[in-house]
């Protein structure tokens, strides 16, 4: 595997090998890698010719009060995970050099960065779109693999590079879990062992909407309320969202009818840690 830390570099060699044919997969990570991250490489595989794993804790991204210089950054372990798990080039590159100074360029993409997470982190989906832009730019990829753990940055990528032509083809990858249904992420590091035990409820919350679902129950409010009601145990974390939208526009729906996601956001009370998860139902992203 190699590294690559300068974005001139790795946009000069994906450059190269664009020209010579080679097809490029691309997995955007933020490192503190764990199985969902390689399950993108999985997914890669077979889809292109070469993988190129990127790691970067893109402060555009975070709010002034949020994780970043918290967030887990263990790059020599990140290291032997993704060669493991097939990468054959690792893109690292630093603050610096992925916003020089002056930095003025924002990809916004709008209405549907509003709701969910856009709401509770103003700015955020800006800070995403900017970096995806950047790196889809410096790497060159045929194909680019999202993981459905983030629905709405999912979508919003999957706008952008429909609405500004990227030449590029989106993989959704299905979320991991630990054994208890808890979403992997790199972010549950953080969690207390109290708190650990408590939010394998997240998912079983959005299980019993799912569950609902299938036996026929298509009313947002009936599924949202049966959510709350497994939700309700919950004595260490409090839930900050929990909607029913849309998958083009991000919307709130009152009857399922189409692709709906069914997105909830919590904090944790001891260790302040924001977990998100989703469960898509009728469709796919
Ligand atoms: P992150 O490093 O958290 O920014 O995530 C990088 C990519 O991995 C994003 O596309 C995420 O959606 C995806 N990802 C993170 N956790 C999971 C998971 N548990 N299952 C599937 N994909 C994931």
């Amino acid at each position: 595997m190699e590294i690559i830390r300068n974005p001139h570099h790795m946009q000069q060699h994906a450059a190269g090998l664009k020209a010579d044919g080679v097809a490029i997969g691309f997995a955007p990570t933020m490192g503190a890698l764990h199985q969902g991250h390689l399950a993108l490489l999985d997914m890669l595989k077979g889809k292109c010719d070469l993988r190129v794993m990127s790691i970067f804790v893109n402060p555009a991204q975070f709010g002034p009060q949020e994780d970043y210089d918290a967030y887990p950054r263990q790059f020599e372990r990140d290291c032997g995970m993704a060669q493991a798990g097939g990468c054959d080039v690792l893109f690292a590159p630093d603050r610096e050099s992925m916003y020089p100074r002056p930095f003025y360029t924002d990809v916004t993409v709008a209405t549907i960065t509003e709701g969910l997470c856009g709401a509770a982190r103003p700015g955020h989906f800006a800070g995403v779109a900017t970096v995806v832009a950047k790196l889809f730019n410096i790497v060159m990829p045929r194909v680019a693999v999202f993981g459905q753990k983030d629905a709405q940055q999912a979508i919003v990528i999957k706008r952008m590079v429909t609405d500004l032509h990227f030449p590029v083809t989106l993989l959704i990858a299905p979320i991991v879990r630990e054994a208890d249904g808890l979403a992997m992420s790199s972010r549950n590091a953080y969690l207390s062992d109290r708190e650990r035990a408590e939010v394998a409820l997240i998912n079983q919350g959005l299980q019993r909407a799912a569950t609902l679902f299938e036996h026929g129950e298509r009313t947002a409010r009936a599924l949202i309320s049966a959510m709350h009601e497994v939700y309700a145990g919950a004595r260490i974390f409090t839930v900050e969202y929990s909607e029913i939208v849309d998958t083009i526009h991000v919307q709130p729906v009152d009857q399922l009818e189409g692709p709906a996601l069914i997105a909830v956001a919590c904090r944790t009370n001891e260790t302040n840690t924001r977990l998100i998860d989703n469960c898509l139902i009728g469709g796919e992203i």
